[in-house]
């Protein structure tokens, strides 16, 4: 970029915000982070850092780090309504839900938070409430009411991005796939092990827990639900939507109910994907799951993450104008962004029967997915290797050699 030092305003202090923030700065960049929560949101699951992401995290210094937070999960243990295990799927398995780099989210969005937080501005409790794009420069007022110009703003403010309404207006919209997904925290009981436990109830609902670090269990609860009714989901009626779910599910269904009732922090929304039409406009542009959050089912959000903050940073620093550096992001990124938002026919709604007869459907095909048989064929076709670190087809992930000047 012409100017010596820009200055870059990034919305979000998540997974994505941070790692660009990280770069740009490390590039010279005069980096500013706004967060719209009082303090980092540490909450969430074992979330993976996997494929470009791990080369990502290991150029950062920070793969040791994350490998050292791992949470101890040994795999994930199939069961029944009795707890009665139907299919395992150790770590180093084929077809294994466990990865290497698996890390409790908050853990991760910490690491970020101490590695960059030295060198930039992070301003908690505010958000930009009006962006106005002028010749040389934006100019930002914030929620707080601060006023402030900058060369440059990115969003990378999730799923919901307020930010990104204010760039791009009503494009892109949010394609919910008729799956809600609640996370919370809950008292470890002494049926959790290392192991996490997938259970599949009648009436399209999934309950997982894993183990985390600190001696709690890292709750999930899972139902298929219609467009309409999703609508109606709000911060008042979350609990009682969840408890309603998780009557008659069975297996440690009262347990999860009880945790749901007492709990103050959990994160329900529905799953869908961000499919934009374009990630940059102007001074503006997004990353992470603003711009093309794949859907947790995909496992990958936190890969797309690292993935694009990284290649949007190194495109600034290699190009003489933001407009060719936001273009050449765009042209690496969005074919590794469309082969991953691919997902598989039937998902998620397959996972999820409506029958206790699909119920024992789905737990006997998982039985043979899990079988020594398929694990071994599945091993020679390769689906247990360790996930390569490039972009798609083989398309290696640049690698930019830039000098600070600062
Ligand atoms: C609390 C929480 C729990 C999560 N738990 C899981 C999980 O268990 N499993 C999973 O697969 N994924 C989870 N995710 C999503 C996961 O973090 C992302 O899919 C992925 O890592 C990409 O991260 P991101 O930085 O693009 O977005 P996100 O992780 O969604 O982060 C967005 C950040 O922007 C902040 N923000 C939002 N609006 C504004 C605004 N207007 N101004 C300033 N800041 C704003 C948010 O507070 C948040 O810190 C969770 C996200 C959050 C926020």
């Amino acid at each position: 970029m012409v100017t010596p030092h820009p200055k870059v305003l990034i919305s979000g202090a998540s997974i994505a915000g941070p790692t660009l923030a990280y770069w740009l700065q490390k590039y010279g960049f005069d980096v500013t982070v706004v967060e719209r929560a009082l303090t980092l949101r540490l909450g969430g699951q074992s979330i993976d850092v996997n494929g470009p992401a791990r080369k990502v995290a290991r150029l950062m210094g920070i793969e040791e780090q994350i490998r050292a937070a791992n949470t101890g999960e040994m795999g994930t243990h199939w069961v029944d309504k009795n707890n009665q295990i139907k299919a395992s799927f150790p770590k180093d398995g084929a077809n294994s839900l466990t990865q290497e780099l698996e890390i409790v989210r908050g853990d991760l969005v910490q690491i970020l938070y101490d590695l960059t937080k030295e060198n930039m501005t992070y301003h908690f409790d505010d958000q930009i409430q009006e962006l106005s794009e002028e010749a040389n420069q934006v100019h930002v007022t914030f929620a707080s009411g601060r006023q402030e110009s900058y060369d440059l703003v990115v969003a990378a403010d999730g799923i919901r991005s307020s930010t990104r309404k204010l760039m791009f207006g009503d494009e892109p919209v949010f394609k919910y796939l008729g799956l809600c997904t609640a996370y919370l925290t809950i008292a470890k009981a002494e049926t959790d092990t290392q192991w996490a436990r997938w259970y599949t109830a009648d009436d399209s609902r999934m309950l997982l827990l894993r183990p985390d670090r600190e001696g709690t269990t890292r709750a999930s609860i899972n139902f298929l639900l219609s467009e309409e009714e999703y609508r109606k989901v709000n911060k008042q009626n979350k609990k009682e939507i969840l408890l309603a779910r998780l009557e008659g599910a069975g297996w440690e269904a009262e347990r999860l109910a009880r945790e749901v009732e007492k709990s103050d922090d959990i994160y329900l929304d529905g799953v869908g994907q961000i499919k934009a039409p374009c990630w940059a406009k102007g001074r503006f542009a997004m990353i992470g799951d603003a711009a093309y959050c794949p859907a947790p089912i995909s496992g990958k959000g936190t890969t797309l993450a690292f993935t694009g903050a990284y290649l949007l940073a190194g495109e600034l620093a290699t190009h003489d104008t933001y407009e060719e550096a936001f273009a050449s992001y765009e042209r690496i990124m969005r074919p590794y962004v469309e082969s991953v938002q691919k997902l598989p026919p039937g998902v998620p709604r397959l996972a999820y029967p409506k029958t206790a007869l699909g119920v024992s459907i789905v737990n006997a095909v998982v039985g043979i997915m899990a079988s020594e048989p398929v694990q071994k064929i599945a091993s020679v076709l390769g689906s247990s290797e360790e996930e390569k670190e490039e972009l798609q087809d083989g398309t290696p992930l640049p690698e930019y050699h830039v000098e600070n000047k600062r």
